[in-house]
This record gives structure tokens, sequence and C-alpha cells, in this order.
């Protein structure tokens, strides 16, 4: 999709929350979510602090002309099938939908007399933009592996797979919970030596780890893989992920097959899906690959990938804990990182996914891995900040954390901004720590 006028900063909305400095969600940006409206999941868009009800916008005929099967696919309770009819389909929806919410237009005045469409943000009850049939998690943070990896093998930290391919692992769907839900810290085994023997009981290193999302959208048929060229036409657009991590059950389980249960108790997201229309004028450059790195295989590289593959999206980690909460003290950030950074992109990542034939389909969820930088600061998981433990962090209120605590709330946040641009936002992916079952 190219830049067009709903990208241009100076369009403004006539609901004016939009209009503010900072506001996530201006009229240039339009995210899809689902949300409850009288007990039920309906589909609607992100505008300020307020929700457009797509179902009451399309019956009051604010998408006259539109297509049938897009109309349709409004009145569904989840993103999928909307999301399934690809890319032109959201397109054609975010022109209809700009000129519904801008403050210039025919179309808005007339919306904006019209009380029924929009409704709080504040209190609504989100639920998970798609049903998702499967989630796959990547690693694709260089820095993240060469950190994780020095940790456990200093002299050797990067496997020899790492540049040629984006690792990653087949996670768990059905333990994927939105924003906003508390998750319960999880039992498993434990082990103090690496030869064993386990113990059983709750983890003691409970983790986050600050991840982006891409949602699939026209899906693939089995036995058809997605060329790097075709491949950010199957993703519909990018939500914040917190994998949660229990690292005390990872370190255990994790030879010879990968992560298992010290991932699959809980993983979160944020309720807006940002598409990549959205974020068009967020592009960059991939990431530089070094003189001593290896060249990667044909099916892994594209001009346009290598030109324009990657987005400027930054991201923070921000935590509250109980006794913070008690003080009444505002959460603290405990990172920053830059998703441009990453070392591969999601295009290679669908790209690869799909190499082997391997059929994604519409609402499936990849995430990125853990967004980690070079510098301290840009440790995007409490087992990197804390170097396995070795260097607690110390908040503010004189409270230290190797890993989390029963009761820390942690709180994902991610935005884009640029020169000439208006900065559109992620919004938040939030969620705390419950205690173990008894
Ligand atoms: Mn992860």
């Amino acid at each position: 999709m190219p830049i067009d006028i709903t990208h241009d900063a100076s369009l403004r909305s006539w609901v004016e929350s939009a209009n503010t400095d900072g506001a996530d969600f201006p009229v240039q940006n339009l995210p899809f979510g689902v949300f409850l409206r009288d007990g039920t999941p309906r589909i609607g868009v992100a505008i300020g602090d307020r929700i457009l009800d797509l179902v009451v916008a399309r019956d009051r005929g604010y998408f006259e002309g539109l297509a049938p099967n897009i109309a349709a696919a409004l009145g569904e309770r989840t993103l999928n099938a909307l999301f399934a009819l690809g890319r032109s389909a959201l397109c054609a929806m975010r022109g209809r939908l700009s000129t519904s919410l801008r403050a210039d237009t025919a179309e808005g005045a007339r919306a904006q007399r019209d009380t029924a469409l929009l409704l709080p943000r504040e209190g609504a009850t989100m639920r998970l933009p798609t049903t998702i049939g499967d989630y796959t998690d990547f690693y694709a943070s260089i820095d993240h592996a060469t950190n994780v990896g020095s940790m456990f093998r200093p002299d050797n930290p990067l496997l020899p797979n790492y540049k040629h391919l984006p690792i990653g692992y087949h996670g768990r769907a059905s333990s994927i919970v939105v924003s906003g839900t508390d998750v319960r810290r999880p039992h498993g085994q434990t082990s103090a030596a690496p030869a064993g023997p386990p113990a059983w009981g709750p983890s003691a290193r409970m983790d986050y780890e600050l991840e982006v999302g891409a949602v699939i959208g026209a899906g693939n048929s089995l036995g058809s893989p997605i060329p790097l060229a075709d491949a950010e036409s199957h993703v519909a657009g990018l939500v914040l992920v917190n994998d949660w991590s229990a690292r005390d059950l990872q370190t255990w389980e994790y030879q010879p097959l990968g992560p298992f249960l010290a991932k699959n108790f809980a993983t979160s997201i944020s309720p807006w899906v940002v598409t990549l229309d959205a974020l068009e004028p967020f592009r960059a450059p991939s990431r530089e690959r070094g003189a001593e790195d290896p060249a990667l295989l044909p099916y892994l590289v594209h001009e346009q990938d290598r030109a324009r593959g990657a987005f400027d999206i930054t991201l923070e980690v921000w935590l509250r804990t109980a006794t913070m909460r008690a003080q009444g003290v505002e959460a603290v950030r405990l990172s920053r990182g830059e998703f441009a950074r990453m070392y591969w992109t999601m295009a290679q990542m669908v790209t690869h996914h799909a190499s082997n034939g391997c059929d994604l389909r519409p609402g499936d969820l990849l995430a990125s891995g853990t967004v980690s930088g070079p510098t301290r600061d840009a440790r995007g998981c409490l087992l990197e900040l804390s170097w396995r433990g070795t260097e607690p962090v110390l908040l503010p209120n004189g409270e230290q954390r190797s890993f989390l605590a029963d009761g820390d709330e942690v709180i994902v946040r991610g935005w884009c901004e640029t020169a000439g641009r208006r900065r559109i936002g992620f919004g938040e992916c939030r969620g705390a720590v419950l205690p173990a079952q008894g």
C-alpha cells in the first residue's frame, strides 16, 4: 500500500481526543479490535479515547458501496473473516473509516451527530481480536539471542544456524489472553543441579518477554510456500506481545526439543491490531548484516525486504509492584527497545514459516521473540536485565527484582514516531502476576 491521504499528518478527527499530542489512536492509525457490547463481541476501531462500533456504522450506511464480503465480515464476532479477505479489504476499510472520522468531510460531519457510533474505550471489555488457531514464537533479536546464549555458553553464544534462518518454536494458542487478564504463576519441575533430580513447586523465576506479534490475514494453502515478495500480503497487522516465561522450568525442560511448559501457561497480547497500512510511514531498512555474516539463502532475500522490511517501533516495558500500588507510586520503566533492530524481518519469518509448505491461517499469531538491544536499558526480559539473577534490578522505592514477584504488573507499550508524520501507538499490553494456585 502506498502512502496516501489517510497518512497525512495534518488530518484531524471530529473525535477531539484523537487530536491530542501523544494519542495512540489518531485518525492516521485506525486499529481493529473486538469489544463487548451488551455481552456480545463486536468489531470496532479505536479512535482517540473512543471505540467506533463497526456494526452500527455499517448498518447506518457509512460504508455504502463497500464490497458485500467486507460488509458481512464486519458482523462477525472476531476479525478472522475480515482479515482473511486480505490487505486490499483492510485498505478499503481504512479509506472509508478515515473519511468518516475526519473533521473536514461531509461523512465526518454526519457521523459527529450520530451518538450511537461511539463508546468510551475506558471501561470497555476487550476480547482477543482473532480466534488464534496457531501461535509461533521466533527468536529474531540477535542481541537477545547473544545475551541469553552467552549466559549458558560464554564461548559460543550463537549457535551455527542463527544467522541462516529465523529460529522459532510452536507455542500454544489456547493460553493466549488479551491485555488486562491476570496471569497465574505456574507450578512445574525445576532442578538446581543440571543433572537433577527435579523438585515440584511454583516457579521462582517467572519472567516476561517484550515482543511484537504479526496477526496473519490471508492464509496460504497447505503445500504452497509464500515467496518473500508476497509475505506482507499475508499479514493483517501487528500487536504487542508479552510471552510470559518460567525460567527455572525452562532450564530443566528445554533440551532437546525446546520450550514447552515454561512458555505455554500464558501469553498476553494487546487488543488493537495496528494494520500494516497504518505502519507504512514508519518503515525502515532491514538490519544491516555485517561483513562477517553469511549470505542468506535466496528464498530469504528480496530487495524490497532489505530496503523497507523493518518497522520503526519503539517498545517499552513498565513495572508496577504490589508495594508500588499500595504506596500510590506510578509504574517504572524497565527497558526500551527498537523493533527495527531485529535480525529478521516479519516478512522473513512468514516466508520461512511457510517455506516447507506449512499453512498459515487467518488470525494466527507469529511473535517476534524478545526484543532486546545492545545496551543494558534495552534488554527485553528480566533474565537479561538481572543477568540470570546475578544483577538484580533496583526499583526507585528500594525494592529489587531478579524475576517477577506475585502482584507485579507488567505493562508493554509501543509506538511509532518520525518527522513529518503523526505519531501512532499500539496502546498497552498489561497483566499482573497472580500467586500460584495453593
Ligand atoms: Mn518469546
